[in-house]
């Protein structure tokens, strides 16, 4: 691609001597003119001459300087150009420069990664058809004011951009006026809204599902079930479930917002998992004896010390005992092994033996409300929320879950710390496999 931004605008300046005598003649012959007359009405001879030369020297050296002066300060505004090209082309945002023809002038590497490389003078719907910008670059050339619109492409992946196209003060080699387009990514920033307003929607109706089932009970207790003592009795059982279901929807949802604020401080303290998963296994042992599941702890016989919060780790391994626990109820058996890894690293497993999980879901697992079987996590007293507080609290302590599953056989939920590397990325808390 050329600099085509005019950068040769200015007059070449006249140099020669000759030329300029030649432009400059009239004065000239004028002014000999006056020295005779001058010579004759009876001045001097030395002074006529200096009185000429001076006159000569003014007239044609003065123009010279000036041009001088004229060509340095095009070569400077080509330099400044050039300048604002290679300020273009290190900008990270795609930027696109094309004349009011719509043909491309420049684009940086970014736009080539985006759209696609230029040939020489091609038009800018070679590259960028989509008609919102083309509308767009046309109504810019027409009423020279800068505009923006929003533009979302679906395919391969969603991707939303600000496109803007603003006129540039400057013209193009053929003289034309010069525009430049650019484009600001704005997935990440519609993703995040996206997952707030999700958010908020399915919070709301997981919420509004239990109070419309107990505003119905306090209806019907009002009503015709006003003096029917044994129906009251088994409402209030009822409401009762309801209303536990909110409070822990709510703790969850405070769970999760405590643990956002927190997300970018390395957690404080030390723990020992071998104390930390006995003391977990020992406070959900009635709930497992209750489902007839029989809970087996493999672990060292020394402390296995990891650094992390106490507390929230205490929560991570009962979301995770649990889950097996509930959703492996048909295995009947949980085996849970605690193991040092190289450099100071630890790993947990919990294994169940229930029906896994297919292989679509697995990816979705840590999403918030995200369930297989909303009506199964329902009747196990499930928010959804849990696996979502437990991505949450080993991105914090950069720790990742592994979960591995197969229909038929049980699952499989690792968690692993990683000692030698405190300072792995977070992003890469979960791998799922
Ligand atoms: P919930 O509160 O519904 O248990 P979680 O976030 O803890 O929410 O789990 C999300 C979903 O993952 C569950 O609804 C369930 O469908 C599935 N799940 C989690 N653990 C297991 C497991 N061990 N076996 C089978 N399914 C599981």
């Amino acid at each position: 691609m050329v600099d085509a931004i005019d950068e040769t605008a200015a007059d070449t300046p006249q140099d020669s001597l000759a030329s300029r005598v030649l432009t400059y003649r009239r004065p000239l012959v004028v002014a000999a003119v006056i020295a005779l007359l001058s010579m004759m009405a009876g001045l001097e001879i030395w002074q006529v001459i200096l009185g000429y030369g001076v006159f000569s020297a003014a007239l044609l050296v003065w123009p010279a300087s000036r041009a001088a002066t004229r060509a340095k300060s095009i070569g400077s505004s080509t330099s400044a150009r050039r300048r604002e090209l290679q300020i273009i082309d290190a900008l990270d945002f795609p930027t696109v420069l094309f004349d009011e023809d719509t043909v491309v002038i420049r684009q940086n590497s970014a736009a080539a990664t985006l759209v696609g490389a230029y040939p020489d003078r091609a038009a800018l719907s070679a590259r960028i058809r989509s008609p919102v910008i083309l509308e767009l670059v046309g109504r810019v050339i027409e009423t020279g004011q800068p505009e923006s619109v929003e533009h979302v492409e679906r395919v391969p992946s969603e991707r939303w951009h600000e496109v803007r196209v603003a006129p540039v003060d400057g013209r193009s080699e053929a003289g034309g006026r010069v525009f430049v387009l650019t484009f600001r990514d704005m997935t990440e920033a519609r993703r995040m809204d996206r997952m707030r307003t999700d958010f908020v929607a399915n919070a709301s109706h997981e919420l509004r599902t239990p109070l419309a089932s107990l505003m119905g009970f306090i209806e019907t207790m009002q009503g015709p079930a006003r003096n029917d003592e044994a129906a009251r009795t088994r409402f209030f059982g009822i409401m009762l479930d309801q209303a536990q279901r909110m409070a822990r929807l709510i703790d969850d949802l405070l769970s999760l917002s405590r643990l956002e604020l927190r997300a970018h401080v390395a957690p404080q303290g030390e723990v020992d998992l071998c104390h930390t998963v006995s003391h977990v296994i020992d406070t959900l042992r009635p709930m497992a004896d209750e489902l007839g599941v029989q809970i087996e702890l493999s672990a060292p016989a020394t402390p296995v010390l990891i650094s992390g919060d106490e507390d929230e780790l205490i929560q991570v391994f009962s979301n995770l005992i649990e889950n097996a626990c509930k959703y492996g109820q048909s295995g009947r058996k949980v085996d849970i092994a605690i193991s040092e890894t190289a450099a100071h690293g630890a790993e947990i497993t919990i294994r169940d033996y229930g029906p896994g999980i297919a292989k679509e879901h697995v990816p979705r697992l840590t999403e918030r409300f995200y369930r297989v079987d909303v009506e199964t996590s329902r009747s196990k007293k499930g928010t959804g929320l849990g696996l979502a507080i437990v991505k949450h609290i080993l991105t914090r302590h950069r720790a990742r879950l592994v979960i591995r599953s197969k229909l038929g056989e049980g699952s499989t939920f690792s968690v692993k710390f990683s000692g030698s590397n405190p300072g792995a990325p977070s992003s890469d808390a979960e791998l799922y496999q």
